[in-house]
């Protein structure tokens, strides 16, 4: 067999898999924050994970833009989670939850670690995506002075996005990261995205964050927040540090961190990366 019809094979076999293998539980709508229970019959498990999600987060952006909750599952690791726009204009969104990898009544401490990182991570796409941070356009091609072109749109330039990528994506290094992510083949995209990090550790707090400039802030903000304030040694403690420089968002720290029942020992210096390429 030809490598090429291999790589067909991979594509049309594979990926259709592991969409069929991802159980949906359901989907709920959120109103101004609060859930509607619905006909499905697991309403009050989605309850439950939306108590967690509220209880964790801080309101006004879930109040302001999440209109709607899914929960679904792959089994462990795969797909955790996710979040998404539902329209153009980024104004509504669904927060997608995997309930393996968040299983709400495991007393195991790395566990709850690893969905709570999930958690403050998926709210950083929602704090750096949303309707107020992004342009919707119908670019296909990003026009540099437009800005850094997201699938959401272009992140305007006073964003918390469009400040991070002004800082820490200098042109060279999104054109080598843009050939990367350009390529169709995934094994071979996912395997050049690993070695692109491996250059690169001292610049990305994880693996994953040098997926994307959108994964890359998300990541940070994570440690931002679960993280004790670092020494700027290098790129990725000053990644961290950026989100310092805006008080709301300290404000956001201190309020997560306060509803955490734990806080991580040394989380920068201690993380394992959990993707596997
Ligand atoms: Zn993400």
């Amino acid at each position: 067999m030809t490598k090429k019809i291999q790589i067909l094979l991979y594509l049309f076999i594979f990926f259709p898999l592991i969409g069929i293998a991802q159980k949906e539980i359901g989907v709920w709508e959120i109103k101004d924050g609060i859930l509607i229970t619905n006909q499905a019959t697991n309403n009050k498990i989605a309850q439950q994970y939306w108590k967690i999600v509220t209880n964790t987060l801080p309101n006004d952006l879930l109040h302001n833009y999440v209109s709607s909750f899914r929960l679904f599952t792959d089994g462990i690791e795969e797909d955790l989670g996710g979040i998404n726009p539902m329209n153009d204009l980024n104004s509504k969104w669904q927060v997608d939850l995997d309930i393996a990898d968040m299983d709400i009544h495991s007393k195991d401490s790395t566990h709850i670690l690893s969905y709570t990182h999930t958690l403050i991570h998926e709210f950083g796409h929602l704090l750096t995506l949303n309707a107020t941070q992004v342009t919707p356009t119908e670019d296909e091609y990003q026009e540099d002075k437009k800005g850094y072109l997201t699938m959401e749109g272009y992140a305007k330039k006073k964003s918390y996005l469009g400040q991070f990528v002004q800082q820490f994506w200098p042109p060279r290094l999104l054109y080598q990261w843009d050939r990367i992510d350009k390529k169709w083949n995934q094994r071979k995209r996912l395997r050049l995205l690993y070695r692109f990090y491996l250059k690169r550790q001292d610049s990305f707090v994880t693996d994953y964050a040098a997926e994307s400039p959108e994964e890359d802030i998300a990541e940070a903000w994570t440690f931002f927040v679960l993280a004790n304030k670092p020494i700027p040694n290098s790129i990725k403690e000053k990644k961290v540090l950026f989100f310092y420089q805006f008080p709301e968002l300290v404000a956001q720290r201190k309020f997560i961190r306060s509803k955490l029942k734990s806080i991580p020992l040394n989380y920068l210096e201690n993380f394992k990366s959990r993707v596997d390429y």
